[in-house]
């Protein structure tokens, strides 16, 4: 039997998601009624006037907007991934009231007398690991959020998350969609010169995509399109003019950023002073591992310092090989790539016929098959949003014998969504979509979702990815990891619901078994021989790996030091250009001289695209590379497919969530506190005495 189609698919909760019957007209009556049932569920917590228990007050808390939280995980999804006109009309009508409500919790009154009432039992005093923190976090997100706040206070919070909210969503549909009103077409081959064939393979599928005659070719400003063309075209101008077109995104008349960038930056700061902090970055610094803006912003001026000589040596390196008198930012990517062929005799695109996708995915699984004793399998005719999509279950076969028969508890599964559409936002992510629970036998399986923008498959050959790809695929696949193999019993405390400047070792810890030999003998196989990457090429890829790597590093730390500056240095009321303010901090870190209108920041989506996100935690990438390059270290010592040492980070660190003070579990895994050295050493950028 069919379910009714009057049945509204978004109010239950089902681990199958029926993808295939939700429409945008269910979006608004879903949000409504799941709304209501929160309220009312927050009535009967608030008005139990029996004694406070954590079952009846924080454990009541933890579940009240899981269903409210199912269904906008997916609507908000559904927005990134196969956005309609009608969808996005839903998603914005019914965004505000959400955010409404949940920001409406620690201000709530009744509710913050509650979990007050309840921590000053004997009870709570007695509480004691995950209990105990679950309650000390959740009395000071709520005097975060304004709960000690007079009335007139709390009103504004409330009012300024509603407005930040608006802000962001328009911010970010602004960068989509000034991307995606931008093409270039050419139809003379000779103005290819330069582009490898998989980037004019691409530019002509796109070109067909949209009707063209033949032959032509269409190039946007899409990530594998724009820096195919930034890489490799010889045409100077025509480079010239699609990084124009690139950083001066989200600065038009229609989707022009800049007005709603100063009234994020002026809205967070406005909170962050209500609370009683100086500024953006310590208010959403405090309970992450930096724990002010301070700290952040002397880590990167720290790794700065180690930097700067190198990147000096390697950008005169680059001027001399152009042999031009100076360059262009839209030179570097084109004579840095020039440059590492001849010191290297590499070519990146030589790698992309060994990196099939399903291979390099399959490799992946058997990586983390032998590490933590988990096998994943794909499922067939479950319903997605995209015909491209597939769905993968994650079985726990360590207690297996040989650890090869699938077949063990379900412990999570999701769905993966690979390559670029105009209904889909750029970049690669991870996602949650349901939390299973822990009970005192088992445990309930995790969904989530990973998606990228990686090069699709052409007419004759399958989708075959740069290594750049392939690190994006892993990384994405260790935050999905980090939920799936989640064993906490509070849901706040699942997975990815970690501090930020932790959250990306689990991610980036992946990325390391991309450089490693034996682990890319797994899946490295050309598309068409079956044959292994040739040694000479692996050696080649493994000595280039560190070419420019001062280069990489301070464009990593710029965008935090800017993103700092941004939330910290702006008195309030200052009419200080943001545009130049950015331009000239960036300035420092960019190899090239940027042009005087360089808008980069306002397509800055990490940053703006929603009410907090990376905004004053960029510097989180940095730290966590210092976390993943140390936490690798133990890893190189006891073998990349250590079973016992893959079993100690999947217990200590990825099935923990935030249970535990995450400083406390790095240090249970590593023995000792983070080393920033193994990250410089990694990079080349320390030779060890
Ligand atoms: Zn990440």
């Amino acid at each position: 039997m069919t379910p009714t189609t009057t049945a509204n698919p978004l109010l239950q909760i089902q681990f199958q998601i029926p993808f295939d019957q939700i429409r945008a007209d269910n979006v608004q009556p879903a949000v409504e009624e799941l709304l209501q049932g929160a309220r009312a569920e927050l009535d009967r917590l608030t008005s139990d006037h029996g004694p406070r228990t954590f079952a009846n007050t924080l454990q009541r808390l933890d579940q009240l907007t899981e269903r409210l939280d199912y269904a906008m995980q997916i609507v908000r999804h559904l927005e990134a991934v196969a956005t309609t006109p009608d969808l996005r009309a839903a998603y914005n009508a019914v965004q505000p009231k959400v955010s409404e409500f949940y920001s409406s919790l620690p201000l709530n009154e009744a509710l913050w007398q509650a979990v007050l009432g309840y921590s000053r039992t004997e009870e709570a005093r007695d509480l004691t690991g995950a209990r105990k923190r679950f309650l000390e976090k959740t009395l000071d997100n709520f005097r975060r959020h304004g709960a000690e706040l007079n009335a007139e206070g709390k009103k504004r919070i409330a009012e300024i998350d509603v407005e930040l909210t608006k802000q962001t969503i328009r911010f970010s549909e602004n960068v989509l969609d000034s991307t995606n009103q931008y093409e270039w077409v050419i139809t003379d081959e000779r103005q290819l010169a330069g582009l490898p064939e998989s980037a004019r393979a691409m530019a002509r599928a796109s070109a067909a995509s949209k009707g063209l005659a033949e032959p032509s070719w269409r190039f946007t400003l899409q990530a594998p399109s724009y820096l195919a063309v930034l890489t490799y075209l010889d045409d100077e101008p025509m480079r010239r003019k699609l990084y124009e077109a690139f950083v001066h995104r989200a600065t038009e008349d229609k989707y022009d950023n800049r007005p709603i960038m100063r009234s994020i930056l002026e809205l967070r700061r406005e909170k962050a002073r209500l609370l009683g902090y100086r500024d953006f970055a310590d208010l959403v610094l405090e309970d992450r591992m930096a724990h002010a803006g301070d700290r952040a912003r002397q880590f990167l001026e720290d790794l700065k310092n180690k930097t700067e000589s190198t990147f000096r040596k390697e950008n005169a390196d680059l001027l001399a090989f152009s042999g031009k008198k100076e360059l262009q930012p839209w030179d570097i990517a084109y004579y840095a790539e020039k440059e590492r062929a001849a010191l290297y005799d590499f070519d990146e695109e030589a790698l992309r016929p060994y990196f099939p996708l399903e291979s390099v995915v399959q490799g992946m699984f058997e990586i983390v098959r032998r590490l933590y004793g988990i096998a994943v399998l794909e499922k067939p005719d479950v319903p997605v949003w995209d015909p491209h999509v597939k769905y993968y279950e994650i079985r726990d076969v360590s207690r297996t014998p040989d650890g090869s028969r699938p077949g063990g508890d379900l412990v999570g599964a999701f769905y993966a969504d690979w390559f670029p559409r105009e209904s889909k936002r750029g970049g690669a992510w991870m996602d949650n979509l349901i939390t299973g629970e822990l009970h005192s036998d088992h445990q309930d399986p995790h969904l989530g979702l990973i998606c990228g923008n990686l090069t699709p498959p052409g007419d004759d050959r399958p989708s075959l990815l740069t290594h750049r790809e392939v690190q994006t695929i892993f990384h994405e696949f260790g935050h999905l990891l980090h939920h799936c193999l989640t064993r906490v019993e509070l849901r706040g405390f699942a997975g990815v619901n970690v501090a930020w400047d932790f959250v990306e070792l689990p991610s980036q810890i992946m990325e390391n078994w991309t450089w490693e030999r034996d682990a890319l003998d797994l899946f490295a196989r050309h598309y068409q021989t079956g044959a292994p990457i040739p040694p000479e090429l692996l050696e080649k890829m493994r000595r280039a790996r560190n070419f420019r790597a001062a280069n990489a590093q301070m464009r990593q730390l710029g965008f935090g030091l800017v993103d700092l500056a941004l939330h910290r240095d702006i008195a309030p009321g200052s009419d200080v250009d943001l545009l130049s303010f950015a331009r000239d901090i960036l300035q420092h870190f960019s190899p090239a001289k940027l042009p005087e209108d360089y808008a980069m920041i306002v397509s800055f989506t990490h940053l703006f695209a929603s009410p907090v996100g990376y905004g004053a935690g960029y510097y989180s990438y940095k730290w966590a590379e210092v976390l993943d390059a140390d936490a690798f270290t133990r890893f190189q010592e006891g073998g990349i497919f250590s079973r016992e040492v893959g079993g100690r980070f999947r217990d200590g660190i990825l099935s923990r969530g935030d249970s535990e003070d995450p400083a406390e579990l790095y240090r249970n895994f590593m023995g000792r506190d983070p080393d920033p050295n193994a990250l410089l050493e990694r990079s080349g950028l320390l030779v060890r005495q």
